[in-house]
Order: structure tokens, then sequence, then C-alpha cells
């Protein structure tokens, strides 16, 4: 049996994985031991540029080898990590190991691509999260510009103005922000006048139906009209389907050469094509018509091929 939840997300109830037989208490006592006994991985999710198909960043994305429940997803154990505090290390192991890997990839000679990083509230609370973010950035040698944090309306909402303002300090460093789901949060327009972001990642509900549901069609393209007039670049996440793809480059297309009379009719004179403002609405995409997450040696065959194809 599968039921949609509110995201639209289809959940087997049979299939997944038992948890009722661990107790939450025991998989937050097992969680105290999983990073010393080095049971946390990142996983990788190549970010891909939508008119090349070359890989020019990767989401890091966080799980856990259980020894007994096998390969658990961040839903499964991050809530758990967010109520105890752990996500503290965690965060900080995340932040360190990403960076790291990124590091190695370039100095293996790869093209250098941004790292995107997801963040908790917690993290940012912490007095000494700036200090922590540049520490790792020093300690990893990793140029600034190619880390990103992702932080979502909610990690907003729970914010003071200082911490917004630590955000501001990393930003002006040259890391990118990202507002990760986009659009399914509270007041999402207000968040963004307040806050000075680079990406906008336009929430999956919206994009795994977006050829066929013509409500989200339109909720898409308000937002992508949203981003460009506040000067945002949006990613959309979860294209899973050719269909899907097609259909997002349409919708670009059409919104770039309206934008496009927008300019000339304005006449500035720059040498804006359609490609060009695609490209400022919509730099990169992602979503399993690319790749799922995958571990870091298989991301480093992606990089060898550096490129998909786009049709
Ligand atoms: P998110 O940041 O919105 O990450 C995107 C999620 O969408 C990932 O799920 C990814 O595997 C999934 N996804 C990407 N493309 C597709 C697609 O085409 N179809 C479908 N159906 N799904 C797609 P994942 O890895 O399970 O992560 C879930 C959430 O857990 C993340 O959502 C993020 O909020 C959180 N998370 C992951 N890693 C970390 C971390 O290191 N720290 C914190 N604080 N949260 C994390
Ligand atoms: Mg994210
Ligand atoms: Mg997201
Ligand atoms: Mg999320």
């Amino acid at each position: 049996r599968a039921k949609a939840d509110a995201r639209g997300n289809y959940q087997l109830y049979s299939s997944s994985i038992d948890l009722s037989a661990f107790s939450s208490l025991t998989l937050e006592n097992d969680l105290y031991h999983a990073l010393e006994e080095n049971q946390l991985v990142l996983y990788y999710q190549p970010q891909v540029n939508i008119c090349t198909g070359e890989i020019v960043g990767a989401e890091a994305l966080i799980r856990w080898q259980h020894p007994e429940l096998g390969l658990l997803t961040p839903d499964k154990f991050i809530p758990l990590a967010e109520n105890n505090g752990l996500i503290i290390p965690i965060g900080k192991w995340v932040l360190e190991t990403a960076c790291i890997q990124n590091r190695k990839w370039q100095d293996l000679g790869y093209p250098p691509i941004q790292i995107a990083v997801n963040l908790s509230v917690l993290q940012i609370q912490q007095n000494d999260f700036i200090d922590t973010v540049t520490h790792i950035l020093r300690a990893s040698k990793l140029n600034p510009n190619d880390l990103e944090l992702e932080i979502t309306e909610s990690i907003i909402m729970k914010s003071n103005i200082e911490d917004l303002m630590k955000l501001n300090k990393l930003k002006q460093l040259g890391i990118k922000i990202s507002m990760d789901d986009f659009g399914v949060g509270y007041s999402s327009l207000s968040n963004l006048k307040n806050l000075d972001v680079h990406h906008l990642k336009i929430d999956r509900s919206f994009l795994y139906d977006i050829d066929l549901n013509s409500n989200n069609c339109a909720i898409f393209t308000a937002i992508l009209l949203l981003a460009n007039s506040l000067g945002l670049n949006i990613i959309p996440e979860g294209i899973e389907t050719q269909n899907q793809f097609d259909f997002l480059k349409k919708i670009l297309s059409f919104t770039s050469s309206t934008l496009q009379l927008k300019v000339n009719t304005e006449n500035l004179h720059t040498q804006n094509n359609t490609q060009i403002i695609t490209e400022n609405l919509c730099a990169k995409i992602q979503g399993y018509l690319f790749s799922p997450p995958v571990p870091a040696d298989q991301f480093e065959e992606l990089l060898k091929k550096r490129k998909f194809e786009i049709q």
C-alpha cells in the first residue's frame, strides 16, 4: 500500500525498513556511537548545467550505515540528532568531510565544482558557527566560492537577526547561500525580502509532475519570474524523467524570451540572448534523471565523464 504524503511523495508501508523493532531510544543510543565508529557517510548528487550538461556542483547528503538496519536515509535520524544536539558534531563532520572531498577532487585535476551542504538551525545558533566554517575552509584549503550552504525557510523562521547576519557574513567571504525546499514553507516571499541568498532550490513537489499538472506549472513559472526580479538564480530539484526536463526547458526558454523582450524594450545595450538569460535564471539542476546521490567513488566516475548528454 502506498500513501501520498503532503509533499506528494509515495511511501511504501510494507517494504520500508522496519524500525518499529528498534525503539527510537535504541536508535538514538546507537547514534551516539555512529560518528566515532565511522558509520556516517556522505553521498553526493550531481548538479548539472542545464544548457551544457556539465557537472557544476554536488549536494552532500548524509547516510548512516547502521550495523543492523543497513543504510539509513537522513529522515530516519537527522530529526533525532536535532532533538538531542548531536547535530552539532554531525553537522561539523558533514561540512568537514564535504570540503575535504571537494578539495581532493580538485587536487586530482577535475574542474572545480561547488559543494552544497545542508545546515540545521542549531548549527547556525552556535556562537562559534562562523569560526567553525572558516576554520574548516582554511584547514581543507577549499576556496569559499566552492562551498554552498543550504538553509530552509523554517531555519529562517526560527532564527533571530544575529543568526541571519552570520549567514550574510559568510556570504561576504564568498560562500554561496541557497534557500532549500523553496515554496513549501511559510511566508516565503517576506523571507526572501529580508535575506540575501544566491539560489532558490525549488521544492521537488512542484516539479515531479510539472509536465502534467498545470497548477504546479503555473506556480513554478511564477517563482521563476519572482526569482528573476529579485536577481536570484533557481535550482530545480527532483527532475526524474525526460518529459519533465523537456517541459522545464520549454518554460525556461519561454520565460527567458519574455524577459529578453523586456530587456530589449528597456533598450539595454546588452548582448543577452535566450541562453544567457536561461543560465541567469537557472544555472543548475538536480534530479534522478541525471543521477541519484552516490558514494564519493561513484561520483568520481561521473566527474571523469565531466558531463551528461543533454537533448
Ligand atoms: P534536501 O536537502 O531537500 O535534499 C534533496 C533530497 O531529495 C535528497 O533526499 C535527495 O536524494 C532527494 N532527491 C534528489 N533528486 C530526486 C529525484 O529526482 N526524485 C526524488 N524522489 N528524490 C530526489 P535525502 O538524501 O533522503 O535527504 C533528505 C533530506 O535530509 C534533505 O533534503 C535534507 O533536508 C536532509 N539532509 C540530508 N543530509 C543532511 C545533512 O548533512 N545535514 C542536515 N541537517 N540535513 C540533511
Ligand atoms: Mg538540500
Ligand atoms: Mg530540497
Ligand atoms: Mg529538505
